[in-house]
């Protein structure tokens, strides 16, 4: 049986480890309730999109248009996807006194607060007691236990998914100014119900062997698009073999 590490806001490790046991608690009545929610950075994965804007009922193109911010700089081949804070308060556009609105389906930064990921997949505290005064509350969780009471385990999945192109272009970002390709990296990638029309309204099916069943499944899963989007990324960057090119047919 692990031991019980604890921990107390005043007493923190660099780096915690899903066996320690912090002291935490968010809900109506903490004194700073939503105040977290304000003037913040939350930068959204492909994931966080495909959530967003499901929870919204909205396409992908109409949640990216009203809700997010896409910072774009020549070297970097991803841009970074930013939710975007009213203008006039600069509290996210989600939130009202009760709490958040789309509490099912927030981002994997919110549901992570006040804990981040360390590269090591060790957490650490992003903010103290003087801030977010649910670190004072007497309520005592084990990490690994509230990670999975926040829903983190899909996000993490999903964002493991897509560490296997963000990584290696971190190592070496590939020499790719063809604007084409670069747009055609961020619609595969946030603007998922494009990328589907891409699939199913293009020759691409002409072009590339997909048995009837992933057909099927990218048809009818947005999950399941974005798990194929990783792949057809591997396969167009990295020139991986995730996809298989039908051979072009003889001609007399
Ligand atoms: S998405 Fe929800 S939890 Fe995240 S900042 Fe907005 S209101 Fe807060
Ligand atoms: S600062 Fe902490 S306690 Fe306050 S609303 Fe945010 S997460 Fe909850």
């Amino acid at each position: 049986m692990a031991q019980e590490k604890s921990e107390s806001a005043t007493d923190t490790p660099l780096r915690l480890d899903p066996e320690h046991v912090f002291q935490f608690r968010c809900a109506p009545g903490v004194p700073c309730f939503t105040e977290c929610c304000r003037d913040v950075t939350i930068v959204l994965t492909p994931y966080d999109v495909l959530r967003l804007k499901n929870a919204l009922g909205m396409s992908s193109s109409e949640f990216l248009d009203a809700y997010s911010v896409v910072l774009s700089t020549e070297r970097r081949l991803i841009p970074m996807v930013v939710l975007k804070m009213n203008e006039e308060d600069k509290r996210c556009p989600f939130v009202t006194r009760q709490g958040c609105t789309l509490y099912e389906d927030r981002p994997w930064p919110c549901r992570m607060f006040p804990l981040d990921m360390n590269d090591d997949a060790t957490f650490g505290l992003i903010t103290d007691a003087s801030r977010c005064r649910g670190l004072r509350e007497p309520s005592k969780q084990r990490i690994g236990d509230w990670l999975i009471e926040q829903g983190v385990p899909i996000y993490d999945e999903m964002n493991s998914l897509f560490a296997q192109i963000t990584s290696p272009l971190r190592a070496q970002e590939p020499d790719i100014q063809n604007p084409q390709i670069r747009q055609m990296i961020f619609m595969s990638l946030y603007n998922l119900d494009r990328f589907r029309d891409f699939i199913f309204e293009s020759s691409f099916l002409d072009r590339f062997e997909l048995d009837q069943a992933m057909v099927e499944k990218i048809k009818r899963s947005d999950l399941e698009l974005l798990k194929f989007s990783f792949d057809w990324i591997k396969f167009g960057i990295f020139g991986q073999k995730t996809l298989k090119v039908k051979p072009i047919p003889e001609t007399r």
